[in-house]
Order: structure tokens, then sequence, then C-alpha cells
């Protein structure tokens, strides 16, 4: 074997569904030293990072803490506490992350009903209300909000006062929408949340902030069978997340992780969320004036649409896996392809956290148009620079 060295990535712009372009100053903060997990100045910093997270999920909720793996443990977090063997579990799907969440039920003992929407759309609620009405013994009902699969938004809001009123905990994929879109969790009355670090907070990926309301944790102090999952019983994780200086050994936490997402949040309490949030919208309305003048076609209708998710519909003829290979080796850019039901039929830009400003929407737009133009569409680049630049300016 040849002597191996470091590794070194390239330097690339990221405008996929994840991860998303991470702030310098968040690489910084990785990179501080290690300290114990149980030092007192790093129990500090955890206290800070639930009340930072507290913020960014606008919830009061005491367990509101970091999980420490990907969003797809803060979704299994969720399902492996709230789900008990035969439970029965309303699931809405409309795009991919609906399919893993029934998949959580079943490996829960549950019993999944499924409400399915077409991909690109938002999740109906009438089906949902219709569900509820035809399952009175479902106990929980789960959604995505943000769908990263298809750029779709979900009226949570109106979701989680339907389970309510049938008597249902409800579970909301937050793992794209925090920190990008409005979510409130404590107005909108949510009961479990899960979301993660690499979309719109602009931090590494590995860390998922879930929240529980009192009426879920009652719901988990109550169970009847021990959770089945150690590494994610809450009843155990609270030992060492829950409040105070009386910490017991749980797993050793992410501590250089955990300093990244205290950075990143740090940062959107100064930047102020609603400000982040009316941010990713007027991006997204930048990058969205360019990619219509390329002659490109948004896969979701304009009032569900996710700012921080573009998905566009490849013109006829172009080899999107090509276009998309270019744009990496020439542009260091990377976008997203299709997923799923839309496999080869999208490609999915996204504008999150930090990679949600002006400089990567006219790097998108001139890369794609000469790419588009090389592969013989006849687009007009200048003009789609023009359009996405004064939207820019009509908000400066
Ligand atoms: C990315 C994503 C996940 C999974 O998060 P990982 O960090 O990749 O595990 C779950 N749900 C949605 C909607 C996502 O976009």
């Amino acid at each position: 074997m040849s002597k191996i060295t470091s590794f070194h990535p390239p330097e690339r712009t990221l405008m996929g569904p994840g991860p998303s372009d991470v702030h310098p100053r968040i690489r910084e903060a990785l990179s501080r030293p290690t300290i114990g997990h149980l030092d007192p100045c790093f129990v500090d910093m955890m206290e800070q990072t639930k009340s930072l997270l507290q913020y960014a999920f606008q919830t009061s909720n005491e367990l509101t803490m970091p999980v420490s793996a990907p969003g797809s443990a803060g979704m299994e977090t969720c399902f492996a506490n709230l789900v008990e063997h035969g439970d029965k579990v309303i699931v809405c799907q409309n795009g991919v992350f609906g399919g893993r969440m029934k998949e959580n039920v079943e490996r829960c003992g549950g019993i999944p009903v499924m409400v399915e929407d077409t991909w690109g759309e938002a999740v109906d609620a009438n089906k949902v209300a219709e569900a509820l009405k035809n399952n009175p013994d479902a106990s929980i009902l789960a959604f995505v909000h943000a769908e990263t699969s298809t750029g779709a938004q979900s009226d949570a809001k109106t979701l989680v006062e339907l389970a309510h009123e049938h008597d249902c905990l409800s579970i909301v994929d937050a793992v794209t929408s925090l920190g990008g879109t409005a979510l409130k969790v404590d107005e909108w009355k949510i009961d479990a949340i899960y979301s993660g670090t690499q979309k719109c907070l602009s931090c590494t990926p590995g860390l998922s902030p879930i929240s529980f309301s009192e009426a879920a944790l009652e719901r988990v102090r109550n169970r009847s069978s021990k959770v089945q999952s150690w590494f994610l019983d809450l009843n155990l994780v609270m030992g060492y997340w829950g409040s105070g200086q009386q910490r017991a050994y749980h797993h050793t936490a992410p501590v250089n992780a955990l300093y990244g997402l205290h950075e990143a949040l740090v940062m959107l309490q100064d930047e102020g969320l609603e400000n982040a949030w009316q941010r990713h919208h007027i991006n997204h309305l930048s990058l969205r004036a360019g990619l219509e003048t390329l002659g490109l076609d948004f896969v979701v209708r304009e009032q569900d649409r996710l700012p921080q998710l573009n998905a566009v519909s490849i013109p006829q003829g172009i080899d999107e896996a090509a276009i998309r290979r270019e744009l990496l080796n020439r542009y260091n850019l990377e976008i997203g392809a299709g997923l799923g039901a839309l496999a080869g039929k999208v490609w999915r830009i996204g504008l999150m956290g930090y990679a949600s400003r002006a400089e990567n929407i006219l790097l998108c737009i001139s890369a794609l148009g000469t790419l588009l133009n090389e592969a013989g569409q006849s687009v007009d680049t200048g003009a789609a620079l023009n359009a996405a630049q004064s939207v820019l300016n009509a908000h400066s």
C-alpha cells in the first residue's frame, strides 16, 4: 500500500439538499480545544445551547436539546420514544421522508396509516382530517414540515390542530425548515419535533436538535414498555442533558461538534430569527427570477414552495447528471439530484443557511446558464443574472 497522507477536501459551494455551506466562524469553533463532557465550563455551554435552541424552535419546552447523531436519529428518537407496540400512527407522505417515518413506525411495532399526496404537493389537510376521523384509535399524527425531496412546505399549524382535535400527539420533521422558514413550536402547539444541523443552521452534519412538549414527555414517562433503543431512550438521555449540574454519564457528548452548533445558534440569535427567514425568502425570489429566465420551471406551486429548496424540472434532452458533474468539476458547485419518484426529473437547488447569499445565487445562475447553452439550449444567461440581481436590489 502506498503511503496515505492527510485528506484536504476541495472548497465547494454547497447548494444541494444538505449539507449546506458551513460558515467560517463555525469551522473555527469546531477546532477549539476539546474539554471533558462533564467539565463545568462545558455544562454551562450545554445550558446555553438549550436556551438558544428554545429560541430557534420558538418554544419554552424544557426538553429541547441536540441528539448526538444526524437528523435521522432525531426522527428515530421521536418515534422510538412515542410509539409503543400496537400504536396506530397516521403518517403523511408527500416525498421521501414520510416513507422513512412509516419505516420507523413499523420498526417500533406500531401500525402506520398512510395519507398519500402527490410528490411536489403539500400535505392535504382534508385527507388528514378524513384519516383521523376514520381511525379514532390513532394516537399520533406524523408529517414532514419541509419536504426536502420535493421542495414543498406543509401547513404545520393546521395539521397539528387537526391532530389535537382527535386527541393525537404530533410528530413534526423540521430538518429543513428550522432557521429557514417560519416555525413556531409553542404557538402551533407541536408535541415532538426534530431537526438537523446541516441544513439552514449552516453547521456541520451530525447533530439533531429536538424538542418535546410536556404532553409528549408525559407519554414517554408513562410507557408500558421500555424504549427499545438504549441510546435514544429520552428517560436515560435526560440524565445527561436534563437541567442543572447533576449530570450523569450516558454517552460521551460530541464535544467539538457541539461547539459548532453553539456558534451556529449564536449567529442565528445575532441575525434574528425573523431576519433569517426573510433572507431565505428574498434569496429564493432572486434565484427563482434567474432560473425562470433560464427557462426552468418550478415543480411546486407558488404558495407551497420552500424558499430554501428550489426544485426545477430538467429541460427536454438534457443529461441532468452530466450538468451536475460539470458544475462540480468546473465551478466547485454542488446542486442536488432528484430523489425517489423525482429521480432524474428535477434538480434541487438549496439556499440553506450560509449558502443562502447573493454570490451563490449569481454563481449558480451563471454556471447553469453557461452549461445549458453548451448543451444546446439557447438561454440568455446575462438576462437571467440581471433578473436575479434586480430582485436583490429591490430588497437591499
Ligand atoms: C436531511 C433530512 C433528514 C435526515 O437528516 P440527516 O441529517 O441526513 O440524517 C430528515 N428529514 C428531512 C426532511 C431532511 O431534509
